[in-house]
């Protein structure tokens, strides 16, 4: 309903009542009782009321109006106002009744209050029965103008129950019209910290409430798609089992039974919405490759993308390299692929003779069209925006196509509620054979002499070695110069060795190059930015430092030592730290030292790193949320969803009103 409520809390954006009912206090102040000036302590917060006995005005260059009040047991309390328009001093005569709400303080004459909030008012006028609600609010909108329009809105605004009786019942929620009035107006025994910490069964209802919007939403896209159509990928042309049997390796059971499970959508005549979840290393780009087969092999084009240059680029090596002998075109695209390449690139995807592209961002521009897509393919899906994600799979333009998601950080079920609400999740839970587990230590830097020492030896011995030095999102150049220097430093402690140094800033043929003589044996140690978090596989290299190590997130540092191990000899891996180096970020390097397991170092990375970087679900369920938190609020998903489900089933009228109040003028769409 779009109640007119005229002007002020337009300053905040919120036009209905059904929005300024949902705008909520941050806190209280408890006017619903009066201290008695005997009982004032001081820096108590507190309300006093009593009768002006005295006032004076002190003029000059800080004039300030001092009045004393009576209270009912004849004791005094001064009050200063800093400052004040004549037409308040004026009000402020002998006799008259004054409230006032303020901190007390010790003075020169007792207890005292400066600048409290104050009024005068007739004698005996009543106290507020409920706490007084402070809202978020701009300067130029002051509280009690705000108060004033929620305070009409909750009079005016359709409350009515989105959850039928039984269903809140079932659910123990409190109704929801009975739940705004408490929250914008607690009786005075209120608990407000639970209040303020957003806590107990009112705001578990304001919050239930919000997840339920989202899972109506979701719900409903689901089934949208469901109806949709989408070419289904039979592979008639059986390009799929010639890829596989062109590998130099059999899948392992958990890739070929993922596999089946891709195929298995696929086949189907709807758009599949499927991740594929595996640690760094569990081989999900062979099973990749195998399902853009079956796009190929039905006649249909595959796009790959991926969140970085270097992960789309060696996703491009390999998919380049095993579909190339089989004849089929696997194009480039990135923002460093440009004029005439590019054209090229768009030309062959838009008239169909290129059957895959792999690429960045790039990807998603505009002018790149496809003939006939047929499967999206997004690596990292969580380092993506809901709207990239949507941008690619709207390049096909008659059908759907179907999406493959793929990512080495495990989401939890919850979270995966909060994609899509049709997300099957395929995981590969076991590593290719032949990996020998991954000896890890933790040193301080003051330690290097022996790092160095240590290094010389073994590749005295005949092995190869990482060392890498820290990505510095921020500074590219930085990041640079470190690599640059470490790779100088090397050097020259080790001259009787082959020291090489990668980095991004590198052309591709270059990188090439060095990837190329390290992988030849003919690079003892080859010092990288971040860069070999996708580098080609080498089996001899099997010791690996990693530089400041305090400063990488743990799932990164994962996926970095996943390059070494890869043979079957023993491996390690050497973190680095420098001091100061607080216990936090030691608690980190102790997990990645005693785990291999990439789901559970993301379980710990996300204890420790608390709330605000979490798995990149900030990115798509948490967006839309105000109240609710996707992993704080977790256990309410479930019901939400099942709740959702019902409403949907057997309440139209609900799901209506619901929909309106909680995600107005057609904002359910983000959730498609
Ligand atoms: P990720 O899941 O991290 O993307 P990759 O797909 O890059 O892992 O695979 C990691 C390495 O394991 C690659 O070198 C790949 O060739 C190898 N690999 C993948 N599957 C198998 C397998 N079934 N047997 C042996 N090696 C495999
Ligand atoms: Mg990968």
């Amino acid at each position: 309903m779009a109640a007119k409520l005229t002007e002020p809390h337009r300053l905040l954006g919120l036009t209905r009542a059904a929005d300024l009912v949902l705008h909520l206090p941050l806190r209280f102040e408890d006017e619903t009782r009066l201290t008695p000036f005997a009982a004032l302590r001081p820096g108590e917060v507190a309300q006093v009321e009593g009768v002006l006995t005295h006032k004076e005005q002190q003029r000059g260059s800080r004039s300030q109006l001092l009045f004393e009040i009576e209270d009912a047991t004849q004791q005094r309390l001064r009050i200063r106002l800093l400052h004040f328009r004549p037409n308040q001093a004026a009000a402020l005569t002998p006799g008259v009744t004054v409230r006032a709400f303020g901190e007390a303080r010790p003075g020169l004459f007792g207890m005292e209050m400066v600048h409290p909030r104050y009024r005068v008012l007739r004698p005996s006028t009543a106290l507020p029965k409920t706490l007084t609600p402070v809202y978020p609010s701009v300067a130029a909108l002051s509280q009690y103008r705000l108060r004033q329009a929620i305070d009409a809105a909750l009079d005016r605004a359709e409350l009515a129950d989105s959850l039928p009786e039984p269903l809140r019942q079932r659910l123990g929620l409190p109704e929801f019209a009975a739940t705004l009035r408490f929250l914008h107006h607690p009786p005075a025994n209120a608990d407000t910290t639970l209040l303020e910490l957003r806590q107990g069964p009112a705001w578990a209802r304001l919050k239930f409430d919000e997840l339920l919007a989202q899972q109506i939403s979701l719900q409903r896209a689901a089934a949208l798609r469901q109806h949709q159509p989408a070419v289904p990928l039979d592979d008639v042309e059986a390009l799929s089992p010639r890829l596989l049997a062109a590998l130099p390796f059999t899948l392992t059971a958990a890739q070929a039974r993922c596999l089946d499970e891709i195929r298995a959508d696929l086949a189907a005549p709807h758009p599949m919405h499927r991740l594929l979840q595996g640690d760094v290393g569990s081989g999900k780009t062979c099973v990749a490759a195998a399902c853009a087969a079956l796009a190929v092999g039905s006649g249909r084009q595959a796009a790959l993308m991926a969140p970085t240059e270097l992960l789309a680029e060696q996703l491009y090596q390999k998919l380049h390299d095993w579909f190339t002998p089989l004849g089929v075109a696997v194009v480039w695209l990135s923002s460093a692929v440009r004029g005439k390449a590019r054209s090229a690139a768009l030309a062959t995807l838009a008239d169909g003779s290129a059957a895959i592209a792999v690429g960045t961002h790039a990807l998603i521009q505009d002018d790149v069209s496809f003939a006939r897509l047929g499967l999206v393919i997004v690596d990292e899906q969580h380092r993506f925006g809901v709207e990239q994600r949507l941008a690619l799979r709207s390049k096909s333009e008659t059908t759907l196509p179907h999406l493959l998601m793929m990512s080495a950080t495990p989401i939890p079920r919850t979270l995966a509620m909060s994609y899509y609400a049709d997300l099957a999740i395929s995981s590969i839970d076991s590593l290719p054979p032949g990996r020998t587990p991954i000896e890890t230590r933790v040193m301080s830097d003051a330690r290097r002499p022996e790092v160095i020492a240590r290094l010389a030896e073994f590749c005295a011995g005949g092995g190869q070695a990482y060392w890498v030095c820290p990505l510095i999102e921020e500074s590219e150049k930085l990041d640079l110069k470190a690599a640059i220097d470490t790779h100088a430093e090397i050097r020259a402690a080790l001259p009787q060795l082959v020291i090489g140094l990668v980095h991004g800033r590198m052309k591709a043929a270059e990188k090439a190059a060095v990837m190329a003589a390290f992988k030849a044996g003919a690079i003892n140690v080859l010092v990288a930015t971040t860069v070999i978090e996708v580098g080609v596989d080498v089996p001899n290299a099997r010791l690996m430092v990693i530089e400041h190590a305090e400063r990488m997130g743990l799932a990164q540092m994962h996926q970095l030592r996943g390059r070494v191990g890869r043979g079957a000899r023993a491996s390690s891996c050497l973190l680095i730290y420098s001091n100061p180096i607080g216990a936090v970020a030691r608690e980190r390097l102790a997990i990645l030292k005693d785990s291999q397991d990439g789901f559970a170092i993301a379980r710990h990375d996300l204890r420790l790193r608390g709330p605000g970087e979490r798995l990149g679900a900030r990115q798509s369920g948490q967006q839309l949320l105000r109240f609710a938190d996707i992993e704080a609020d977790a256990p309410m998903l479930e019901p939400a969803g099942q709740a959702a489900a019902e409403l949907l089933r057997n309440h139209p009228d609900a799901v209506a009103r619901h929909l309106d109040r909680w995600l107005p003028g057609g904002e359910a769409r983000l959730y498609a």
